[in-house]
């Protein structure tokens, strides 16, 4: 197992400069004001244990993209600010990222204080990875801490490089409960064990798909995508989304899914509108848009799909609270729209119904966060809410996070992708095999 920053004792500790990444990279207004400081207070955990057992924290992020080079509106400064509001303490913000110069105020800082670097993409050793940057990283501190599971994904200096140069290398508390989420529960996960796969494209989701229909008992598969589907069974879908380089990895799919004897559930109804429109150029979010429920496999050119149908919802709704464990990831209609969220509302209520009964509900990905955000769902509604939409997504797709596999005892083994059902196909070949 990724070895836990929990497990370094107070001795180890005290006194220690330690470089933590997290991930402050927060969403701003034109005015530099936070918008949402969540990724601040989900780091405060791994902080706050640093600062109780005396240690110096030396935080390091990075925010917007700044390329390599130094841009004055993407500052940590605020960010500085608003962590010092939360912590209730001091917090030492610094021009730079590395030199002489941080490190002679980093050794003024006191056990317990709390230090934060200048954006680390305005360096561009950082996105390259290069040695001597991450050297020169290293060399602040002596213990490493990485809490940013949101760019684990990513092999940069400081999320992978720097451990190189230094020792321990631990995983944060959100690093640490992300892994346990994504990766121990779904590994052994309570049955019946379902996945409700959405957002615009096959393309962006074909790993998880094909990783996800070995494992859980039923698919379901909303969203854009579920056109790709629908095609690939000779349906008719009007003018809704598909990618048709896709039709084979859905037909793939839909095999794999019948070797594993998974149920693979698409939407029989859509709501669907005009095809004349296009939504995101002529529409507000709010606006009422004519709609019309159709038979997802016979819309006729006129039409595109745009979110799933009553009968669907009631399906999907149905399934997910049959189920013990469900991992959510992509949105199952084009919910920015409020005439096209009923869907996607009902799957995320459905889930916090689930949770209330004692299921396990993990969800991930950007735009799937952003619906609960709009329909007003608590995050505390659910088991789990992934802080990682693009890591998330890898780490379900059974690849290996750089910025984990780095860690002091990680094994291979944590990956997602270890474990599978049996294979149904796999089975009749050893049955006609012993006859
Ligand atoms: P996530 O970020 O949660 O992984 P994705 O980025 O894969 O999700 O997909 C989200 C997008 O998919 C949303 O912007 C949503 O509008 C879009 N989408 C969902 N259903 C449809 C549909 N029927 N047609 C077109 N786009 C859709
Ligand atoms: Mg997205």
């Amino acid at each position: 197992m990724t070895k836990s920053i929990k497990e370094l004792s107070k001795n180890e500790l005290a006194g220690k400069r330690v470089l933590v990444r997290v991930d402050f990279n927060v969403p701003q207004d034109s005015d530099g004001e936070i918008t949402d400081d969540s990724r601040i207070k989900a780091a405060l955990p791994t902080i706050k244990y640093l600062i109780e057992n005396d240690a110096k924290t030396i935080l390091v992020s990075h925010l917007g993209r700044p390329k390599g080079k130094v841009v004055e509106s993407m500052r940590m400064d605020p960010i500085a600010k608003r962590l010092s509001e939360l912590l209730k303490q001091d917090v030492m913000k610094l021009d730079e990222a590395i030199g002489p110069d941080v490190l002679s105020k980093l050794m003024s800082l006191e056990n317990g204080g709390v230090a934060l670097l200048e954006n680390i993409r305005f360096y561009e050793g950082e996105e390259k990875n290069d040695p001597s940057f991450s050297k020169s990283l290293a060399e602040l501190a002596e213990l490493y801490v990485n809490d940013a599971f949101g760019t684990a994904h990513r092999a940069h200096a400081s999320t992978e490089g720097v451990t190189s140069y230094l020792s321990p290398a631990v995983a944060g508390m959100l690093m640490t409960s992300e892994l346990e989420m994504l990766g121990t529960k779904l590994d052994s996960p309570e049955r019946p064990f379902t996945a409700i796969i959405g957002g615009s494209k096959v393309s962006s989701k074909i790993a998880v798909l094909k990783n996800l229909v070995k494992k859980v008992d039923t698919l379901i598969i909303g969203g854009g995508m579920a056109f790709t589907f629908i095609k690939a069974q000779g349906g008719q879908i009007g003018k809704s989304i598909c990618e048709d380089d896709q039709l084979d990895t859905a037909r793939e799919i839909m095999s794999l899914a019948d070797d594993f004897d998974t149920a693979i559930i698409i939407p029989e109804d859509s709501l669907c509108m005009s095809a004349e429109v296009n939504l995101f150029d002529e529409c507000k979010p709010s606006d009422l848009i004519e709609t019309e429920v159709l038979d997802s496999r016979s819309i006729p050119e006129n039409k595109q799909g745009m979110d799933i149908g009553p009968k669907t919802r009631e399906t999907f709704a149905k399934l997910i609270s049959q189920s013990r464990t469900v991992i959510w990831n992509g949105p199952v209609g084009v919910f920015e729209y409020d005439s096209f969220e009923e869907g996607t509302k009902t799957c995320a209520i459905a889930l916090a119904e689930l949770t209330n009964r004692d299921g396990v509900t993990i969800i991930g990905g950007g735009d799937s966060v952003a619906a609960l955000e709009k329909f007003g769902l608590a995050k505390e509604s659910y088991t789990h809410v992934s802080t990682g939409g693009g890591a998330s997504l890898e780490f379900l797709e059974g690849k290996t996070l750089p910025g984990v596999a780095c860690l002091d005892g990680y094994s291979k083994d944590e990956a997602a992708s270890t474990s599978t059902k049996p294979n149904r196909s796999f089975d009749a070949e050893l049955k006609k095999a012993s006859v």
